[in-house]
């Protein structure tokens, strides 16, 4: 018997045994496309010999030494080539474990800073439905997954949530795309108003949705229209880029999309892409600023931040991201891949929108192709996909059903960066006999 949680266990997952480019192979010899990295990790695929000797490299020196008392050479490198490549006015990093640890991170920051400039009454944060910050307590409050908050409200931070940019679901008839993103940006000013603008610290959000909704991509203009909204009432503009940043949507970061500037960003996953447990937390320079001129220490840390085997890892990925042109590689293939999913796919009666950016990928399934309606819950249409994929040899991140009943079941692809064109065939050959066998 094992004495893993059950997660690892009762769904009775086969065992891995290794991993080569965008295979994963159990024990069983059975091989499976990696068609969602994961979670949107594994962007390098799974056998990168440039990251394996980095790491190699910095065990055989030192594997760890406390931020306490040493700074490191891969933290000190990291940090800069973040930096180098991050948004205008983003300026320090912090450097954790994971994606929830740098939502809190940035949770924690952004506190610290408004007690610093002498506005200790902003606390509140304002974030959106169908979202997913971290399992963490306060990236847990941040999130709008009802039923992953639902036993755990009682311990929660104080947050709101606004409707997230949802084109598919929520656009009128009679609106512009435009127009749409406008309304619903704008919302975030009227939850202000109702809440309090002397008491909001930071308005959250993924610039694409991940896990709950399927790589939902902003309309244009949305992104701007709330920047606009948090400088009118000098609220902090908090980007999670857990999961769709480090490339994945075909720029080093998602929000160059959208030309906006936000005051802190996260990244995790594509950052150590799966060979180290690596997130980050990203701030502008007023907000460090405020902390170095004011108390002079942020008041927060875990035991493994700046780990230097991890940040070894994150500078050869980063490094193959950037300078190996992998990211521009995620960007063309991912239109391909869209491309060949919308031909082939598009108009199967359950498919009701294909949609993302780069190698971000949703499709959303629905029970009725004209009305858009989901299929219930109950039916956990979600659950039979991942099954019948994964038998298929295809491992990918279908979620939905229980979000809060608005949207629909999705499949989210998000394979790696190195895939070639004749995978495409390969994921949309997987995918049909799930869909066929499935829907
Ligand atoms: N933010 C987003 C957008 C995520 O997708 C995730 C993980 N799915 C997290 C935060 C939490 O990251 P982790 O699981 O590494 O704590």
């Amino acid at each position: 018997m094992s004495h893993l949680f059950p997660r690892h266990t009762k769904a009775n997952n086969p065992t891995i045994e290794h991993g080569a480019g965008v295979y994963l192979y159990d024990t069983n010899g059975k091989k499976y496309f990696d068609g969602s990295g994961g979670a949107a990790v594994s962007c390098l695929g799974h056998s990168d010999p440039d990251v394996t000797q980095a790491i190699k490299d910095q065990v055989d020196q030192v594997a760890f030494a406390h931020t306490g008392f040493f700074t490191s050479k891969p933290a000190e490198a990291l940090a800069d080539k973040l930096i180098e490549h991050a948004p205008a006015g983003i300026e320090r990093v912090y450097l954790v474990s994971g994606g929830s640890e740098a939502v809190e991170a940035a949770l924690k920051l952004a506190r610290q800073y408004f007690i610093e400039i002498g506005e200790p009454q902003r606390h509140k944060v304002i974030a959106r439905r169908q979202s997913y910050h971290g399992n963490t307590l306060g990236a847990l409050a941040t999130g709008g997954n009802l039923w992953r908050r639902e036993p755990f409200s009682p311990l929660m931070i104080e947050t709101s949530h606004i409707s997230p940019c949802y084109e598919y679901r929520d656009r009128k008839e009679n609106e512009t795309a435009f127009e749409y993103g406008q309304r619903v940006a704008n919302e975030l000013e009227e939850e202000i108003l109702r809440v309090g603008p002397q008491d909001v610290m930071a308005f959250f959000a993924e610039p694409v949705v991940g896990a709950t909704s399927g790589a939902l991509a902003p309309v244009e203009g949305y992104f701007k229209r709330i920047r606009e909204i948090c400088d009118k009432y000098g609220i902090l503009l908090m980007l999670d880029e857990v999961m769709c940043g480090m490339g994945r949507t075909g720029t080093l970061f998602a929000c160059e999309q959208e030309d906006i500037s936000p005051d802190l960003i996260t990244i995790a996953k594509g950052l150590g892409a799966g060979y180290q447990p690596i997130g980050a937390m990203l701030c502008a320079g007023k907000i460090y600023d405020a902390i170095e001129n004011g108390s002079g220490f942020f008041q927060h840390g875990h035991t493994y931040i700046g780990h230097p085997t991890a940040s070894a890892a994150a500078l050869a990925v980063i490094t193959k991201l950037t300078d190996g042109g992998l990211v521009e590689r995620c960007r063309k293939m991912g239109e391909k891949l869209q491309a060949a999913l919308k031909r082939e796919l598009g108009q199967h009666p359950h498919i009701g929108d294909i949609r993302g950016r780069g190698l971000f990928i949703g499709i959303e399934v629905v029970e009725d192709r004209e009305t858009k309606k989901p299929f219930a819950p109950s039916k956990s249409i979600n659950k039979a996909l991942k099954k019948a994929t994964f038998e298929a040899g295809l491992a990918c991140y279908p979620m939905g059903g229980t979000i809060d009943g608005v949207n629909g079941d999705h499949i989210l692809l998000a394979p790696p960066f190195i895939m070639e064109d004749e995978h495409i065939d390969e994921i949309i050959a997987k995918l049909k006999i799930a869909i066929e066998e499935v829907l």
